[in-house]
This record gives structure tokens, sequence and C-alpha cells, in this order.
């Protein structure tokens, strides 16, 4: 930036002069261009005049050259603020090279609508030339960012120019003259300096757009629309909007800046609000930030229908308190510890000094050098990377914080599944239990206790079978109570019960584990002893007789005699009597003992 340099520190040593020397009393000494000064700040031989009704002409401004009309810069700076009518400017011009004719006249305030500018030679011509973005881009004399006159000077010659400016935007009229060289050498080392600015501004947007799309995270879109607001208004300050975008429309030019700024401002307010979650954490401060970004939407709809000083202004005023703003809170929940709100307030305390910067050079307190002239610019840049960075620590807690929640969830899940798990066992346990006891209890007879008819039907055959294909004896007992309806008649039914349960205890203990005890039916018993040969069963039957007749039912201290008649049946190893052959003997051996007196064993 070789070029950029000298040309700052021209401008530099200029004002040291400036300062040393006091302001030029009069303009009447021609500002004399010289080589040894390529770039040249025409503000110390400017003068000025203020054209209300808008009826002055060129021929009759130079008349009052010499005259009181035209006086000094106000400080020695060509800025008025947002002014009616017309302003005009003088300058004497004298080519102090002799060997070189051509100057570029630059105004380096992009947004003047009209400029026009009269030379007038010493031969009394006068020659007019116009710029301004009201004007087509193109007919300036180079394709520049900034309005441009070429001026060429004959050796030694001296020119008046007057300078006549009216413009919607605030009336600040910056001149610099540069030999042609010095001119290209400026456009090129800024156009690369601003490339690198633009450039970034386009990543940061585009990545963060990028980001909004894959994160589905409002805070990047709110994030990537402040930046294209912001970038916008700056692409528009510094004229490149009217250059490269719409270079025959003056309306889209003037439309354009208030537009973007009010998008810009209230992107950055809802950033701000939503990703401080000021909702939750700061009420106050999102009130306030809601009616800042109430404030931009209606400025954005202005922006359509009223002209651009009304549109511009309110929406310019309200940038610095709204910065504040967000200075405040981010300062608030700073103090309170919040990370993210640190890294914003380092973003915008850039930005604030960086613009702060920017004014003190305005107001010439600090001198213009690349760092305090680019201040704002350097500021900007430091705060979107900072809050880039805001967004990257966001998105790294959010995922931290995910990864903690799944995590805690997935070890509950685990704890839930286990405990469920255990649950369900000791659940099927207990319906395994369940279910046997209810197999069981339906094989058992209600009042006895002992085997039901069911389960001798089921289990008869079979254990004849398996005894007689191995080879093994087997025994049958069918036991009848003897005289059971005289019980029942003469004690009652409920008596008639406890003989029965009684009688079926007796036979099973008597049996042991020799037998299988079924209720057949009624009063009437049988006993299955399988390997029960016929010297066993004789006895088995014997001891059921005996047990029964000692065991009366007491009621009351009263007891209920009882006696059973018992016939019995076996089947020899190699026997093929088939299982209900077997029972119809012992019944027929046991309707014997009936008839012998009851109270007996017969075997068949
Ligand atoms: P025998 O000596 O000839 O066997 O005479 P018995 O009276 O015992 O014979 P019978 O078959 O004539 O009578 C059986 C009685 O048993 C008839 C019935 O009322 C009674 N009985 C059958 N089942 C039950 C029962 O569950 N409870 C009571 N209390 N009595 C029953
Ligand atoms: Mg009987
Ligand atoms: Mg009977």
């Amino acid at each position: 930036m070789g070029g950029m340099s000298r040309f700052h520190a021209g401008v530099v040593l200029l004002a040291c002069l400036v300062l040393a020397c006091g302001w030029p009393a009069h303009a009447a000494e021609p500002m004399l261009l010289t080589d040894a000064k390529p770039t040249v700040s025409l503000s110390p031989a400017m003068r000025y005049g203020v054209d209300a009704k808008l009826d002055l002409r060129a021929e009759d401004l130079f008349g009052k050259i010499d005259g009181d009309y035209f006086q000094d810069l106000p400080k020695g700076d060509p800025t008025f603020g947002f002014v009616d009518g017309a302003y005009w400017f003088h300058v004497r011009l004298g080519n102090g090279n002799p060997a070189r004719r051509d100057y570029v006249l630059a105004v380096d305030y992009v947004l003047l609508d009209q400029i026009d500018l009269y030379l007038r030679r010493v031969d009394g011509s006068v020659a007019h030339e116009a710029s301004g973005d009201h004007l087509r881009f193109q007919d300036r004399a180079y394709n520049y960012r900034a309005p441009n006159f070429l001026i060429r000077l004959e050796a030694g010659e001296t020119v008046d120019v007057l300078l006549r400016v009216q413009s919607e935007s605030s009336m600040q009229v910056p001149m610099t003259m540069y030999t042609e060289p010095a001119f290209l050498n400026q456009v090129r080392d800024a156009q690369f300096g601003i490339g690198i600015y633009y450039g970034m501004i386009l990543a940061l947007l585009l990545y963060n757009l990028i980001l909004f799309a894959s994160l589905r995270d409002a805070n990047y879109l709110y994030y990537s629309t402040y930046v294209a607001g912001f970038g916008f208004v700056q692409y528009c300050l510094n004229g490149l909007a009217f250059e490269y975008l719409w270079p025959n429309s003056p309306r889209l030019a003037n439309l354009a800046i208030p537009v973007s700024m009010a998008i810009g401002m209230l992107a950055m307010h809802q950033f701000v609000r939503v990703f401080l979650d000021l909702k939750q954490r700061l009420p106050i401060g999102n009130r306030i930030l809601w009616g800042f970004i109430i404030f931009h939407a209606l400025m954005l709809v202005v922006s359509f229908l009223a002209p651009y000083r009304v549109a511009v202004l309110p929406g310019t005023a309200a940038v610095f308190p709204g910065i504040a703003a967000i200075f405040g809170v981010s300062l608030v929940l700073a103090l309170r510890g919040d990370r993210s709100a640190r890294i914003l307030l380092l973003a915008w305390g850039m930005l604030l000094l960086g613009t702060t910067v920017y004014a003190m050079v305005s107001f010439g307190v600090l001198p213009k050098m690349f760092l305090t002239e680019y201040g704002m610019q350097i500021g900007s840049a430091l705060e979107l990377i900072l809050i880039s960075f805001a967004l990257a620590h966001r998105f790294a807690s959010l995922r931290d914080e995910n990864v903690r929640i799944v995590q805690a969830s997935r070890d509950e899940l685990e704890q839930r599944v286990e405990q469920r798990t255990r649950e369900l066992s000791t659940t099927l346990n207990e319906l395994a239990i369940a279910n046997e006891r209810l197999r069981e209890s339906s094989l058992r007879d209600g009042l006895t206790g002992v085997f039901n008819r069911r389960y001798f039907d089921s289990t008869f055959e079979p254990l004849r079978d398996d005894c007689r294909a191995k080879g093994r004896d087997f025994s049958v007992l069918v036991a009848d109570i003897d005289h059971f309806k005289q019980i029942n008649d003469g004690a009652g039914h409920l008596i008639g019960d406890d003989c029965l349960h009684l009688a079926a205890s007796v036979i099973e203990r008597t049996v042991g584990d020799s037998g299988q005890v079924v209720r057949y039916g009624g009063e009437e018993f049988v006993v299955l002893m399988p390997d029960a040969d016929e010297t066993e069963m004789r006895s088995k039957a014997n001891s059921i007789r005996a047990a029964i007749a000692a065991s009366p039912l007491l009621t009351n201290g009263v007891p209920i005699p009882m006696t059973i008649s018992v016939g019995g049946a076996h089947a020899a190893p190699g026997d093929s009597i088939t299982a209900m052959d077997l029972l119809q003997q012992a019944d027929e051996a046991m309707y014997k003992a009936k008839h012998q007196g009851r109270n007996r064993v017969v075997v068949h």
C-alpha cells in the first residue's frame, strides 16, 4: 500500500503545515500543484457560499470571487450536515509542474446527488462538467466509486474552479487533487483494501448462512442478516453499490441506504435479544431492544414512502443509542458472569472504539492515518469476527449440554430398564408358581384334598401301561365307607363332609409314599399303587381298614364311629390285564366285602 501511505503521509504533512501557518486569510493565492505533493487536500484553499433560493449561476459567481460572497470553511472543514439549498465552493488552482498537465479532482463523499464543476481559464472561457449519484456512473471521468473530474492545466496556468453541490444527503465536500498517476495508485490500493474488507464480510455472511441452513438455529439467520445489512450500508457509503449494482439508477442508490440500514439494525437488535435470551435473563433489556426493533421496522416502511432525508436521519440517529443499549445489556450480563455476553461486549466495544476513533479523526482530535481513518472498518471487521466466535462458543456449549442431557437420559433409561427387568422376572416367577398351584388345585378334590377324578382319568391308564411295559407290579384298592347314608342322615350333611375329610386324610397318611389316593366319587376312594406286590397291597388295605375303624370323628366330644370296606386287585409282572379290568376286579372285590358284612378287606 505504498500509494496509500504516501497519500496519508502527505495529508498529515499538510495538516501540520496548516496548523503551523494558520488558515489562508484570502483565497486569491492559488493552490499550487507540484510533483512534490502528488496528493493534496483542497480544504485549506476552499471557500464556500450558500445558495438558499437556488437562483445563483456560475457566470454571476465568477464575478464575486474577489468580493465577500465566499467565506472561509468553518474550522477548515467542508462538512455542514443536512442543509437546504445548494452550496458553492471556490478554489483557485495553479499548475506548478512544468511537465505535468493532467490532474484528477475527486470528491471523497460519494453520496452527493448533484455536483457541477465550472472551470474558468485566464482567457475567460468556462468549461462545465457534472457528476454525483443523480447522474449516471459512466459519465464520470474515471469509473471510480467517488465522483471525480479530469482537469487539464497548462504549465504555469492558474484557473478558478467553482463547484456547486446540491444533495439530499449530508453536505460534506472533502476534495482531493491528485496527479493522474497518484490518483491511479490510490485507486488501486484503496480498491485492494476494500476488496479484503468486503471479501471478509461476504465470507462471514455465507459461512453463517450455511451454518443456519444446516443447524436451523435462528441466531445464525439474525446474525447473517445483520452482517448483510451492515455490510451493505458500508457498500453504499463507499460508493460501490452505485458503481457495481445500479450505475444507472440514482433512485435505487438513494433507497438502498435507509433500507439496508433498517434491516441491519433490526437484525442486530433481534440477534442480541435472542442470543442473550434477554426475555428470560434481562426482561427490561428485552423491552428496550424490542423498542429499537419496532422503530427500525417502522423506518424500513418509511424508507419506501418518504424522501431519503426523512428516512435516513432518524435511522442514523438511532444507531448510537441502539449500540449503547446493546453495550449496556451485554455489560449487565457479562458482570453476572455470562461468557457469551462477555464476547459480545468485546465485539461491540471494538465497533464503538473504531467509530470513536473515526469520529475523533473527523473532529481533528486524532491524526489521520491508516489505523485511525479506517478505524470504523477495522473495528467493524473485528466486531463481526468476534460475534462469530460468540456464536461458535454458544454452539459448543449447546453441544456440551446436549451430550450431557443425552448421557443422563441414557443412564436413567438403563436404570429403568434394569429395574423393570427385575420386576418382570419376579412377576414371571410368581406367575409360574401361581400357575403350578392352579394346575395342582385343579387336580385336587376341594373337600378332601386328595386327587380328584380328573387326575385319576388322566393318570390311571398311562400309569398302568407304564408298569406293564416295564414288567413291574401294579395294585389297585377301591375303598367305600360303610353306611355313609346313615351318618349323613343321623348327624347331618356337614358332619358327613367332616367324616369324608377325616377318612381321606387317614387313608392318605396310611398309604404314604407307596401309592396315590383318589376320591373316585361320593364316599368312594381309589388307591393306585404302582410297584406294590400282592403282599404289600394286602397289608396296606388292612392298615387302611384298621386305621379308619380306629379313628372316629369327634363332634362335641361325641364319637361318630366309621368303618370302611376295601377291595383289592393285583397285576403281577408279565400280567397283561388292562387298567379298567383291574379296577373292575378291585370294585368287585369291594362289593364282596360289603356282602360279607362290611368293615373288611377282600382281594380278587
Ligand atoms: P353302603 O355301606 O352300602 O356303601 O351304604 P351307603 O349308605 O354308604 O351307600 P350309598 O351309596 O347308598 O350312600 C352314599 C351316600 O353318600 C349317599 C350320599 O348322600 C352320600 N354322599 C355322597 N357324596 C357326599 C358328600 O360329598 N357329602 C356328604 N355329606 N354326603 C355324600
Ligand atoms: Mg358307602
Ligand atoms: Mg358308595
